[in-house]
């Protein structure tokens, strides 16, 4: 007979039922992610495919039990429950929302987001999500009475629908294995979809990375690296890390609206066929900034120090200017400054500033510099908000609204797509009048330097295209407009004549792919920085350097 908790009144419940209860929940409720991208597939438009999605449906719940069952102990089995329900409603949510998906780069990505990004994602409709999936369960839950049992019976009864549950497991999935393995092979995503093993997934990938690789160690690079003094001033080199850049929402790149009136009128090459390393800022900034390219990067075993460091190296003046959620590290060893501390009345709101905060601060932020290092030559680095969703609205000042109406929800799918990409376009008409004013900025530098200006963002967006919102899709399966990225290169004449790179041989080659494996040489290349890192096979700027 269980011993029954005497003190307390209430139902009492067989703990096997919570488990199966709260398992058929999660893998109905909690998954309609799944299920809807499901209904939606074509080869499971027949009963057949319901058979199959029911027996898939056990599967998890099944999956879920076992997973319940081991850890049905007096003080773990209600926590182990409570947290799957919110991690499955919270991927619920996001996936529902935006057509993300949950995996181990969202999830880092989520984890180093700040409180202003955070801030933007919180709606009634995610509340409501997390009330019904979540909250409410987990209240009943924690009313019920669970019987008190000797540890032997509690060994036992857990070992039996430990079983039980394996054995519906591994029968369902036979039962199905034949058009659900053609399933999965076809649309491999789908294991991001399942809730909440995929948040569960991510997490066990992100705790086993310091095993992979040693993160306290950063391995320093460039260590012969050469700033050569040319004849003439010394360079200013802006470079500019764009934020959720949609190429082809840039008139300069053939989109039919006027979004880039100020860039159209200067003297610039826009590389239209360009391609980010990641589709989120955690993957793609540190990547850019990499010497070693998308491939090697996300294979590698050491971490290693960036462009900025092997810059400074060299004897330059870097400093990089946030007004975004950090470098993610590119940044550490170089003097940096983020906007979140300023109180501009006419460019911060709510602890947020329109991205022309960093051009006030650029004179400030480079007289800091040693002076031995700014006679040499001066890299700055701007870090955008860009057009950082989902509350683009909030990214744009009142003057720069100028495709209206415009959509002012943070619930993406309140709005009509046509509002929604008013609000992305009016982020892109700001940050053409960001560039072609750091490029006046650059222009009165003339008499004491030689400036030139980079801009790249870090990847693309979607604008709810087949339901897609947002971006960090994995790249593999992410549509290209989260993965083209424009790539914008403003030379004065005198940086022209001090790299012997003429604008003009850029824009005829503005077709060429290129790609952030590019950025670091390329950077190198137009600094003329010597090392022995530097690939000028990658160098995008190398073909037009015109020898003498
Ligand atoms: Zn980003």
């Amino acid at each position: 007979m269980p011993l029954y908790d005497s003190a307390r009144t209430g139902r009492t419940r067989h703990p096997a039922w919570l488990v199966l209860i709260y398992s058929l929940w999660i893998a109905t409720v909690c998954n309609l992610p799944l299920w809807r991208e499901w209904s939606r597939m074509p080869e499971l438009q027949n009963l057949r495919g319901l058979a199959v999605g029911l027996g898939f449906a056990v599967t998890i719940a099944a999956g879920m039990a076992l997973l319940f069952s081991l850890l049905n102990w007096r003080w773990t089995l209600k926590p182990a429950i409570t947290l799957s329900l919110f991690a499955a409603a919270f991927g619920a949510h996001f996936m529902l929302s935006y057509g993300v998906v949950i995996d181990t780069t969202m999830l880092v990505n989520a984890l180093e987001t700040d409180m202003r990004e955070t801030r933007d994602l919180v709606n009634t409709q995610m509340l409501v999500t997390v009330l019904i999936m979540a909250v409410l369960p987990s209240i009943w839950l924690w009313r019920q009475r669970t019987p008190r049992r000797t540890a032997l019976r509690q060994i036992g009864g857990n070992l039996l629908t430990a079983v039980l549950a394996l054995g519906v497991l591994v029968g369902s999935l036979l039962l199905i294995y034949q058009d659900f393995s053609s399933l999965m092979r076809n649309h491999t995503e789908q294991r991001y979809l399942i809730n909440p093993l995929n948040s569960f997934y991510a997490l066990g990938d992100i705790a086993a990375k310091p095993f992979k690789r040693d993160e306290r160690t950063i391995l320093p690079i460039g260590l012969d690296a050469q700033f050569t003094a040319a004849p003439g001033k010394p360079p200013l080199l802006l470079l500019v890390v764009g934020e959720t850049g949609r190429a082809g929402q840039f008139a300069l790149n053939g989109y039919p609206r006027p979004t880039t009136p100020e860039l159209a009128k200067e003297h610039i090459a826009s590389y239209r066929n360009a391609w980010s390393c990641g589709t989120n800022t955690a993957a793609s900034v540190p990547c850019m900034f990499s010497h070693l390219g998308k491939q090697a990067y996300e294979s590698r075993t050491a971490n290693y120090e960036g462009l900025l460091d092997v810059l400074q190296r060299s004897g330059l003046g870097v400093v990089w200017i946030d007004n975004q959620a950090g470098c993610k590290g590119v940044c550490d060893r170089v003097p940096n400054t983020s906007t979140t501390q300023l109180k501009n009345k006419d460019l911060c709101v709510d602890g947020e500033c329109f991205d022309e905060i960093m051009l006030s601060q650029m004179d400030a932020r480079i007289a800091e510099l040693p002076a031995e290092r700014r006679a040499k030559g001066v890299v700055v680095l701007l870090h955008q908000m860009g057009g950082h969703g989902p509350a683009y609205y909030k990214r744009t000042p009142a003057a720069f609204k100028k495709f209206m109406p415009e959509c002012t929800s943070n619930n993406l799918q309140d709005c009509s797509q046509a509002l929604l990409v008013n609000a992305y376009d009016n982020t892109i008409l700001y940050t053409d009048h960001v560039l072609a004013n750091a490029i006046e900025w650059l222009k009165s530098k003339e008499t004491t330097n030689t400036p030139a200006m980079v801009y790249v963002a870090d990847h693309g967006e979607s604008l709810g295209e087949n339901n897609i919102y947002l971006h960090g899709l994995p790249y593999d399966i992410a549509p290209d407009v989260q993965k083209r990225v424009p790539w914008i290169t403003w030379l004065s004449p005198a940086f022209e004549q001090r790299s012997h790179v003429a604008t003009e041989c850029l824009q005829k080659r503005q077709d060429i792919k290129v790609s952030h494996d590019n950025y670091f040489h390329s950077v190198l290349g137009l600094l003329n920085v010597k090392t022995s890192l530097y690939q000028p096979a990658l160098d995008m700027f190398a073909p037009c350097v015109k020898p003498g």
